[in-house]
């Protein structure tokens, strides 16, 4: 059992000044595995002024100093690997391979790059007349979702130590250990008092209270858009700058020329991957219309090689993270159903044999229209829907025609035709092709998919306010 009950205000483990707690559920077995406290408003302001009063030394410490900061986080966090896998596949129910090659590697990356990104970093500019200083914001609030648990706690903090800035971080209550890990990993490696605090707790308490504080001068948020909304009316009360990464439904355009096993199979990869619970996969595929039944086809033997069953058994498909989640995908297969598209794999209920544990089965869809409200809506779990384009004019507009704009993906061979998908989809991140991660690329969404931009120097940028200087001397 892990009982977790201490919230990390100015460099120690205090207890909560609520007697409220939180029971984190194993979603593969449905049972408990351990306790959070649900913090209250006077934990947050304690944590807050901890920040606050750590600000002035920790924005002045050097580049240099903050760098190798950065090295001990990655170097310990690579110490904490097995932890941090284990954790993970517990609270979030993903498989343990995934947990290791995408959870952990995604936290190991982001602390690294920030410490080399750092190193190339300009806080200080000359310009024909003036010049332009960056400065730490101030005090950071940070409040992540359930879905990365290590990902998005991981880029924010790593790039607000890399700027300078304190942070106070609220993960989400569903999977609240790995910031536990991630809390005992500054306080080993010496990361000063007040520098990072982790307050648990509810979104309605802390997460509110967070977007609201007076004394907070940015709060980078990961999650669902109508959260994200909340956040930004409450932010907008004292002026707060907001960064928001929010949700997706982005577009897979797959080119008449590319390789169909291979499209198809990165197609269900998107949905098979954390179980669909990835706000830049890509949920609607658009394939040419001759390729349909060959493309059906390719996606359905590419869908048997990814079983669903015990994260703890190899198997690439978990369970959903919760009952609440698992509840949302079935009502969208039956929407999808309702609907009239064609479902080619999966349906509602249960996979054979998984009676515990919140899985669902992966569900493709084809003929589906792009107005179709599985087409429009994110659904945040292992559910796809296929759609077919003439040219490839129709398929960048349908791709575009969505609220979202946070990931594009394109597969084929010509490189003009790549090009052309690429930059005509309107998305902050598009990718061509099995390209590689680059964790020192920007990564943020255009429409409602977000305001702000995470990872690498864009990410550092977030945590910063521009001065100009008339007549420095
Ligand atoms: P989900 O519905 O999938 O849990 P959310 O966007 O609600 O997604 O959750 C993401 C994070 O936002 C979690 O840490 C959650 O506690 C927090 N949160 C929820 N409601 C609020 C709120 N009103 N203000 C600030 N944070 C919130």
């Amino acid at each position: 059992m892990r009982n977790y009950l201490k919230h990390y205000i100015n460099g120690e483990w205090v207890d909560s000044t609520g007697s409220e707690t939180e029971e984190v559920i194993n979603p593969a077995t449905e049972e408990v595995i351990g306790k959070i406290s649900l913090g209250t408003k006077e934990d947050l302001d304690k944590a807050v002024k901890a920040a606050r009063d750590a600000f002035p030394s920790f924005s002045q410490t050097t580049k240099e100093e903050r760098v190798e900061m950065l090295e001990n986080i990655a170097k310990e966090y690579e110490n904490r690997k097995e932890d941090i896998i284990e954790t993970i596949t517990d609270e979030l129910g993903s498989p343990l391979e995934i947990s290791e090659n995408i959870h952990f590697m995604m936290g190991y990356n982001h602390f690294s790059q920030a410490a080399e990104s750092l190193k190339n970093f300009s806080f200080i500019e000359e310009h024909d007349g003036h010049t332009r200083m960056k400065e730490s914001i101030g005090v950071s609030g940070l409040i992540t979702p359930w879905n990365f648990p290590t990902n998005q706690t991981s880029t924010k903090i790593a790039s607000a130590f890399a700027a300078g800035s304190p942070v106070v971080l609220k993960p989400a209550e569903l999977t609240p250990f790995a910031a536990v890990i991630l809390t005992e990993i500054f306080d080993k490696v010496g990361v000063p008092k007040g520098v990072f605090n982790l307050v648990n707790g509810s979104g309605s308490v802390i997460g509110d209270g967070i977007s609201s504080h007076p004394d907070i001068d940015f709060v980078s948020f990961t999650g669902s858009g109508a959260t994200g909304e909340k956040i930004m009316k409450n932010a907008s009360e004292t002026i707060k700058k907001v960064a928001l990464e929010l949700g997706g439904k982005s577009p897979l355009i797959v080119l008449e020329d590319a390789n169909v096993e291979e499209a198809a199979k990165a197609a269900v990869g998107h949905i098979a991957t954390n179980s669909g619970q990835v706000c830049s996969a890509a949920t609607r595929t658009l394939i040419p219309a001759s390729m349909k039944e060959e493309f059906e086809e390719a996606m359905k033997k590419s869908l048997s090689e990814f079983p669903v069953g015990d994260p703890r058994q190899g198997n690439h498909i978990g369970p959903l993270v919760s009952k609440k989640q698992w509840d949302t995908v079935q009502s969208y297969i039956e929407k999808g159903i309702e609907e009239g598209a064609t479902m080619i794999a999966g349906g509602t209920g249960k996979p054979e044999g998984l009676d515990k544990g919140y899985y669902t089965k992966p569900t493709i869809f084809t003929d589906v229209d792009n107005q179709m409200v599985i087409a429009q809506e994110e659904i945040f779990g292992p559910v796809m829907t296929v759609l077919t384009y003439d040219t490839l004019e129709e398929a960048i507009e349908t791709a575009n025609e969505t609220i979202y704009g946070l990931a594009g993906y394109v597969y084929g061979k010509d490189p003009a035709m790549l090009r052309k998908a690429a930059s005509g989809i309107r998305a902050g991140r598009v990718k061509v092709n099995d390209t590689e991660a680059d964790f020192s690329s920007p990564f943020g969404g255009f429409k409602q998919s977000g305001i702000g931009r995470e990872w690498g120097d864009y990410g550092i940028e977030e945590y910063l306010e521009v001065k100009t200087i008339l007549g420095y001397p």
